[in-house]
């Protein structure tokens, strides 16, 4: 036997480059950040899915929402479970749970395999396919909420407390502002919230990817712009849901809902000084990630024997792991979280801020709600 090819049966099938994270016998990447030639995306959000790659690769159930952020890219799709070979290696995509079309990347190579989850979540969500376990010997995971303070309560349980809250306010003839990310989390409040409260509205930034969900064949319930209404016109949002991103915060914008309530939807509600540096009435505690037990459920359900973590609290991963007796290591990557999301609509409304430095903003954010009220470990400093 050869030396060399007894080296490439025992080589990593992906590894970190500075364009991305790289699968060596497939020569592709895998939610690249700078511009390679063929790139695997395993779903839509901004900071996995960026313009200037010549080939992409993706799932069909995510196809809509992934040509309405990049118009005119070069894309193929596959159905989730298709297998497809690309060089020497055989490729499949698998539903990650996480917003419509997110997929875990399923790589095989000589009787090796590895799976690259993207961003995921086990909890149900009327929007996208369910998280599916994958089995393999090498597991990337994400890691953005992986601290045991970070324990989701059941979905119907917070859309409960969003029902309860809208008709509450609605009865006081109060309008209720819910700042949500708008690619995403918006279509999944909007697809499990009682439509029978009264009418629902969005803002400009979510419509759009409304309407790639609901071409994708996802229900939701009909929801108007605000922007079709009058602005002296308040009357009409004293029923009213109006689903906005977090940049419509302490706009002008808002001046058009009279006396309103504001709530804010998102996993990093579930740390009190989040919520207090947000200045909202309520905190709804939301997320499109798995928490920490989801993550260790899912870790467990590959069956792997190595797991390397790409982005999120990536130290406690990689000692949680280490503890379980599992071989744990690191990519650093230049992935954010769901907020980056935020700031990338605030762009497209506004035209203010540049995405880059949004981003920035936002990651130091994070970090300072984390420390000022658990104070765990520092998420960037991880990385
Ligand atoms: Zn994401
Ligand atoms: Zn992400």
């Amino acid at each position: 036997m050869n030396i060399a090819s007894d080296q490439a049966d025992l080589a990593d099938l992906v590894v970190a480059r500075p364009e991305g994270l790289y699968c060596p016998p497939g020569d592709f990447f895998i939610d690249p950040w700078r511009p390679v030639e063929r790139a695997v995306i395993t779903h839509a959000h901004s900071d996995h899915a960026r313009f200037g790659h010549r080939h992409y690769l993706a799932s069909r159930a995510g196809a809509n929402v992934l040509l309405s952020r990049l118009p005119g890219i070069s894309l193929q799709t596959l159905a989730y479970g298709e297998r497809l070979a690309l060089d020497g290696t055989t490729v499949s995509l698998h539903p990650a749970g996480h917003v419509l079309g997110s997929a875990q990347l399923r790589i095989e190579h000589r009787g090796r395999v590895w799976v690259a989850s993207g961003d995921y979540k086990l909890d149900p969500d009327p929007t996208c396919d369910a998280f599916e376990p994958v089995r393999c010997d090498t597991f990337i995971t994400e890691s953005t909420f992986g601290l045991p303070i970070y324990r989701w309560d059941a979905p119907q349980t917070v859309f409960d407390g969003v029902d309860s809250w809208w008709r509450h306010n609605a009865a006081q003839g109060r309008a209720s502002v819910l700042f949500c990310y708008s690619f995403g989390k918006a279509q999944r409040v909007l697809a499990s919230v009682d439509a029978g409260i009264g009418p629902i509205f969005c803002h400009g930034a979510v419509e759009p990817l409304n309407r790639a969900y609901r071409e994708a064949g996802v229900r939701l319930p009909p929801v108007r712009l605000v922007s079709e209404i009058p602005a002296k016109d308040k009357a009409v949002f004293r029923q009213a849901l109006i689903v906005a991103p977090p940049s419509a915060q302490g706009s002008a914008w808002l001046k058009r809902f009279g006396d309103y309530s504001d709530a804010f939807a998102s996993g990093w509600m579930r740390l009190r000084g989040a919520r207090r540096r947000r200045g909202v009435d309520r905190g709804f505690v939301l997320s499109d990630h798995a928490d920490w037990p989801s993550l260790q459920t899912a870790i467990h359900a590959t069956g792997a024997e190595r797991v390397i973590v790409t982005h999120g609290s990536v130290e406690p991963m990689v000692r949680w792991l280490r503890e379980q007796g599992l071989e744990a290591g690191a990519f650093e990557t230049q992935y954010g979280d769901d907020t980056v999301e935020a700031d990338a609509a605030g762009a497209d409304e506004t035209a203010t801020t540049g995405s880059v430095s949004a981003e920035l903003e936002q990651t130091g954010e994070q970090n300072q709600s984390a420390d000022s009220d658990v104070n765990p470990v520092n998420p960037a400093s991880s990385a």
